[in-house]
């Protein structure tokens, strides 16, 4: 249902659905089309919201329409929430180890974000980081590991872990997601994309080819990410290291734990090995690695992991894109820049709008 109403009313109503068991909820209500202090148009929404990424970004939005009752699912095609926000476990002689190889750390720089980790603080779920001793912003780390995080934000939401979205199409007005195996959803009152750009771009080129091209617009570097451990491990007089010096490392740091480390390749390195196979490039890592840590004795683990789509070089701009006949958002550090505080705002910002009830 879709429907444009002079700021200022608001209806809500319910109604059945097909199905009995479902009660759909007809939400009338008011947002910025990107710009608060400009255009004022209606969301109206019947039906039940899906959300396509259960990132930081499709989590925040989740949570909104959840803390206001709005019916939503959230679909993922990896095995765990978080998305980059992510941590491997490894089994290392010393037993299990729990290694970030996405995002390392993250600041909070807006009011509603320090809110939230000031919350995540309370509960545990996040503590300060303090592997370098540099000044400025706080920043922080998931206990105990990243993917804490996306753990305690899924809490409470009903999620459908390991389904890839390969199809979204309209029909009568409601939308069907079809999933890689074969099944799908159906009867969807609205859809958020929480996804990167490309990824969103090649799900919307014929339902919504204006959004696609958007997303297109946006550039995501990747990054080839290195875990490596050594006995000895070597001591090289730093926990973490932001590197600039021209050659295949742009990070290296120490895991938490102390027992192995990660690295994680430029974009430009890592653009040129985009399509290499991992076991292939494992040697180059670890060699460049080996050249930040002289005293490493031997080579007990090194595991690389590619992320296609890793860090924000040029934002959409506005926090999240809407379009109203079609009843389709998108969301995502994409939309800000290269960073979870990003991502969160993104999400929360299009939750927010959509739950949003009076002008
Ligand atoms: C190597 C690396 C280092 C980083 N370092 C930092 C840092 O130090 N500090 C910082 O603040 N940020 C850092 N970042 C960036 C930060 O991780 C991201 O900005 C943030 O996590 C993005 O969240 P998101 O929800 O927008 O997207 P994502 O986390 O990418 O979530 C998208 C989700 O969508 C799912 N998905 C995609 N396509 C489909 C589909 N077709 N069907 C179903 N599900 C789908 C994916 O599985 C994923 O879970 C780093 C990122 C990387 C990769």
């Amino acid at each position: 249902m879709v429907g444009l109403q002079a700021p200022g009313t608001f209806t809500r109503s319910r109604c059945r659905g097909a199905s009995l068991s479902v009660i759909f909820r007809q939400f009338v209500l008011f947002i910025d089309r990107h710009d608060p202090a400009t255009r004022q148009a209606a969301i109206m929404i019947d039906g039940k919201i899906a959300v396509i990424g259960a990132g930081i970004a499709g989590l925040a939005c989740a949570r909104r329409l959840i803390a206001a009752d709005v019916h939503s699912i959230v679909v993922d095609k990896g095995r765990a929430p978080g998305g980059r926000l992510a941590t491997r476990v490894v089994t290392l002689d010393l037993g299990e180890c729990h290694i970030d190889h996405g995002a390392q750390y993250f600041t909070a720089r807006e009011a509603g974000f320090k809110r939230q980790c000031v919350n995540w603080l309370a509960e545990g779920i996040i503590e300060p980081w303090t592997a370098t001793s540099q000044g400025g912003d706080m920043r922080y780390v998931g206990r105990p590991g990243m993917s804490a995080i996306g753990k305690a934000m899924a809490s409470g939401i009903e999620i459908i872990q390991g389904s890839r979205v390969t199809t979204l199409s309209r029909r009568a007005g409601s939308w069907h997601l079809g999933f890689a195996d074969g099944s799908g959803l159906d009867g969807l009152g609205a859809i958020v994309l929480a996804i990167p750009p490309a990824q969103a771009a090649s799900l919307l080129e014929t339902v919504a080819p204006g959004l696609a091209e958007e997303a297109r617009s946006v550039g995501l570097a990747p990054c080839w990410a290195g875990i490596c451990a050594f006995d000895p491990p070597g001591e090289p007089g730093f926990k973490a290291l932001r590197i600039a010096d021209g050659g295949a490392l742009g990070w290296i740091a120490r895991s938490r734990d102390g027992t192995a480390w990660i690295a994680h390749a430029t974009p430009d390195w890592s653009r040129r090995h985009l399509e290499s196979d991992a076991k292939e490039l494992a040697p180059l890592m670890e060699a460049a690695i080996r050249t930040w840590l002289p005293e490493a004795g031997e080579t007990r683990f090194v595991s690389l992991h590619r992320w296609r789509y890793a860090l924000v070089e040029r934002a959409a701009g506005t926090p999240f894109a809407w379009d109203e006949s079609l009843q389709l958002g998108l969301c995502g550090d994409w939309r800000l820049g290269a960073r979870v505080e990003c991502a969160w705002e993104s999400g929360d910002a299009l939750g927010h709008a959509l739950v949003r009830t009076s002008p």
